[in-house]
């Protein structure tokens, strides 16, 4: 899952960096009510500003990464 900011505090969200960039040419054109011809930038946009969700959610527990993992098998 991949989220991205945009300017007017809107949150996009989508499965992955592809999904995000239509999502956010979409959110210009019916938002913002601009047409983004230019998907590159969009692109560039999406890299630099884009963020995984699953480092963004806190712990459910208090136990610390090391759980996540389970025991070493050796
Ligand atoms: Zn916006």
């Amino acid at each position: 899952m991949r989220a991205m900011l945009c300017g007017c505090g809107q949150r996009l969200e989508a499965n992955g960096d592809d999904g995000l960039v239509i999502e956010t040419l979409a959110h210009y054109r019916w938002i913002h009510g601009m047409a983004v011809v230019d998907g590159e930038n969009i692109r560039r946009i999406v890299r630099e500003n884009a963020y995984g969700l699953e480092h963004a959610a806190p712990y459910a527990g208090g136990t610390g990464p090391d759980e996540e993992f389970g025991p070493e098998p050796y």
